[in-house]
């Protein structure tokens, strides 16, 4: 393997942070293929900024598993993912790096938080990438971008050499044009790691890629319909093609309701965000994070790195994650959160007695234009209502184009049972 690093891209797209190069092996299941590494991923002697200016200077001494194992199937990496700051929004717009547009529509966002690897898929500039989904963040932008996006089943694969933001919730998923690429990329990535005691060997044991035959005859797809009523008409209408598509193949469509969805996104924001300040507390100047001059304590010069390190909506959730935890407030916040966490796993879990795989449009709106959500915090959290409840459970999904409204992509995305990654694969590419 060889390394040859080169400085902050100009791509056009802004998809990449760091424009550099990492051969893989000589052969291997993904042999001859490019792929982008979102920039949260450690890459050894390559930077990982992790979207922010705290890490702007951080070169990883070793790679993340995932890494190696894209390396050893035989992969090149051309550069490291543009995202939102520590995968902290739906947009890339917190990014310290600038903004990546929508390859679909340069005047729109491409989703995040792995808007990067997206966008350079669609883009041509990878063939394949590696984003997370801690709530949505490989299966929003793969939607807007108009790709593939694949979050697996919580302990599928491996997060050692992740920069956590909220572990509870998280997973590396495959980016790719086809199914059955994604799904490729996901045999590759998956199965027990020594190094992260959280995956455990539920896998398949034929491929994930074999599985994107789109056979579908006698499967049974609910459709959310808490998950219908919020999204807009014409984002409705385009999903509605893939239940077609799944129908004129032999699936059973039918109707199901979850009622604890509605508590959803407050619980994963009270969740996501208590676990990234208890995260985000290595980065102190000391441990990680720049050497600053400044003068004072130990508490005046931690304040002073975070600062400066921090972009705004790292802090606001810092702030709110430390609030929820804190004395007195754990109770009537993070508790009820756990609470409403336990109501979404029941839920699903009562829905796969009766069908096989549940269905929803993967994001309930098209690509918001740059710079229209970052004054309004609540309205972008609002839009992971239909990806958020599937992390809260731990389960596998996958968003697979649907179609689009004026050119702009709709994404389906379909969620099973834990480790039934197969089972959606195949669904994925009857719909595709
Ligand atoms: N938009 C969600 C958030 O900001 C999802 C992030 C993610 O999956 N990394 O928390």
């Amino acid at each position: 393997m060889s390394s040859d690093h080169t400085d902050a891209g100009d791509d056009a797209h802004n998809a990449f942070i760091t424009e550099a190069t990492i051969e893989g092996d000589d052969d291997g299941p993904l042999a001859g293929r490019t792929i982008a590494i979102k920039d949260n991923m450690s890459t050894d002697g390559v930077r990982t900024t992790c979207g922010s200016a705290m890490l702007d200077e951080y070169v990883p001494p070793y790679n993340a598993t995932v890494v190696d194992r894209v390396l050893e199937a035989g992969a090149t990496m051309v550069g490291k993912a543009n995202m939102d700051e520590f995968a902290m929004g739906g947009t890339t717009e917190t990014s310290a790096f600038g903004a990546t547009e929508n390859p679909a529509a340069p005047d729109r966002v491409p989703g995040g938080s792995s808007g990067g690897s997206a966008a350079a898929v669609a883009a041509g500039a990878a063939d394949l990438a590696l984003g997370s989904d801690t709530g949505g963040s490989v299966r929003n932008p793969a939607s807007f971008c108009g790709v593939v996006g694949i979050k697996p089943t919580y302990g599928l694969v491996s997060r050692y050499g992740i920069v956590a933001y909220a572990n509870s919730l998280e997973q590396v998923g495959p980016l790719a044009n086809t199914v059955e690429d994604a799904a490729l990329l996901l045999d590759v990535i998956s199965g027990p790691d020594p190094n992260d005691a959280t995956t455990n060997d539920g896998g398949a044991d034929s491929g994930y890629a074999a599985a994107a035959d789109g056979d579908v005859e006698g499967l049974t797809v609910g459709v959310i319909t808490d998950l219908i009523e919020g999204a807009d008409d014409d984002v409705v209408e385009t999903f509605q093609a893939s239940l077609d598509d799944l129908e004129a193949q032999g699936a059973e469509i039918t109707e199901v309701s979850l009622d604890s969805l509605e508590h959803a996104v407050q619980a994963y924001y009270v969740i996501a965000m208590s676990e990234a300040s208890s995260n985000l507390a290595r980065f102190d100047g000391v441990r990680y994070g720049p050497d600053t001059d400044a003068e004072g304590n130990w508490n005046e010069q931690f304040a002073a790195v975070r600062e400066a390190g921090f972009g705004p909506e790292v802090k606001r959730r810092i702030l709110l994650g430390t609030y929820a935890l804190s004395a007195g407030y754990h109770d009537k916040y993070y508790k009820k959160a756990q609470d409403a966490r336990a109501w979404v796993k029941q839920d699903f879990d009562d829905a796969f007695e009766d069908v096989d795989v549940l269905a929803s449009p993967t994001m309930p709106v098209v690509p918001p234009k740059l710079g229209e959500s970052l004054d309004d915090p609540l309205q972008l959290y609002l839009m992971d209502a239909n990806t958020v409840p599937v992390n809260l459970a731990n389960l596998p999904a996958i968003s697979v184009p649907a179609g689009d409204v004026d050119g702009l992509p709709v994404g389906c995305q379909l969620i099973g049972p834990k480790f039934s990654e197969e089972t959606i694969i195949r669904a994925a590419s009857a719909v595709e």
